[in-house]
């Protein structure tokens, strides 16, 4: 039996806290503005993790890489390019040949078949590396889970363009782009297979950047020591 009750406008309040909003109709719990940010930003509460933000994290995870083997870090991390195509593509043939399959877990294979085609192997890596690195030193900065994940797909979709749309403005004579966001259940299927794929290197990428931290802070406490034994026999 079909649902045909009729949505209705201005049902109740936004589920947002704090916000006062009607709901966008009486099957949504969200008024149409946090309706959008829970698309875009991947939860309702989440607010946008720009590009400038995030530099200095990927530049740090650039340092820790520079600890390590560099041939066998990028042999490794084009390894786990190439295995995510591989799964993407076979998902995507078995789909083609008519196999029912669920269309989120399409979308998002359609993506990873674009991403890892055009992207960087070593830059797509760093920038995710570089949001776990914001989120284990900035927990608060994500609202959700959701939040981190929406976040985290955005930032691995951005490079390739297929996240990006342009329009014309006749008025300005300007173009401008926005951000074409994918379905919530899309980027969760999509957030799911990239962080499963690159778990290996977030485990050792997070284990490097302690011992780098811990060696600095080694220095840094030897250097204390040096001026303050410095001081002291100064002052004798
Ligand atoms: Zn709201």
């Amino acid at each position: 039996m079909p649902n045909i009750t009729p949505i209705r406008r201005g049902f109740g309040q936004c589920a947002a806290p704090g916000c006062s909003n009607q709901t966008r109709s009486s099957v949504s719990p969200l008024c149409t503005k946090h309706h959008s940010r829970a698309r875009v930003h991947g939860d309702a509460q989440q607010t946008l993790v720009t590009r400038r933000e995030l530099r200095a994290y990927e530049d740090r995870v650039r340092k820790v890489m520079a600890t390590g083997k560099q041939e066998l870090i990028v042999s490794s991390l084009k390894e786990i390019t190439r295995r995510l195509t591989e799964y993407a593509q076979a998902e995507l043939a078995r789909f083609h040949r008519g196999h029912a399959m669920n269309r989120h877990l399409v979308t998002a294979c359609d993506q990873i078949e674009k991403v890892t085609k055009s992207g960087d192997s070593i830059e797509t890596a760093t920038t995710i590396a570089a949001m776990f690195l914001l989120r284990d030193q900035q927990p608060r900065r994500f609202a959700s889970d959701r939040g981190f994940i929406g976040q985290t797909v955005r930032q691995f979709r951005l490079p390739s363009g297929i996240a990006r749309g342009v329009t014309y403005d006749p008025n300005t004579d300007q173009t401008k782009g926005w951000f074409r966001p994918m379905s919530r259940k899309a980027t969760e299927q999509l957030g799911r297979i990239i962080i499963e794929a690159y778990k290996p290197w977030l485990v050792h990428l997070k284990q490097a950047e302690g011992r780098l931290q811990e060696e600095e802070q080694r220095i840094s406490r030897d250097l204390a020591a040096a001026f303050d034994g410095a001081r002291r026999q100064a002052a004798e």
